[in-house]
């Protein structure tokens, strides 16, 4: 399984949320802007660790679904997704 990090940059981040019709554990967080909480996912279990700090949102997975992730990236109008593969 791959192992790949997903980082949201706050200060790109408009609130516009269509990353969140792409992928399941993205959702809105206290401050308006996107953050990621792997448990959201209603469908499949999911674990990740995730920090949440004023400056981006760092979640690190190591399961099968980071084409899941590469679609919110690309869906997202600013840019603010980072989707990067860690190791193998
Ligand atoms: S799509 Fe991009 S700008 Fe919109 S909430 Fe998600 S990360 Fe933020």
């Amino acid at each position: 399984m791959p192992r790949y990090e997903v980082t949201i940059e706050k200060d790109a981040c408009d609130g516009i949320f269509a990353c969140l019709t792409r992928d399941p554990r993205f959702v809105e967080g206290e401050d308006g802007l996107a953050t990621i909480d792997p448990s959201a996912d209603p469908i499949y279990d999911c674990e990740g660790e995730v920090t949440d700090t004023a400056e981006r949102v760092v979640a690190k997975f190591d399961d099968d679904r980071i084409d899941e992730a590469k679609q919110a990236a690309a869906a997202c109008p600013t840019d603010a997704i980072i989707v990067e593969e860690v190791g193998k």
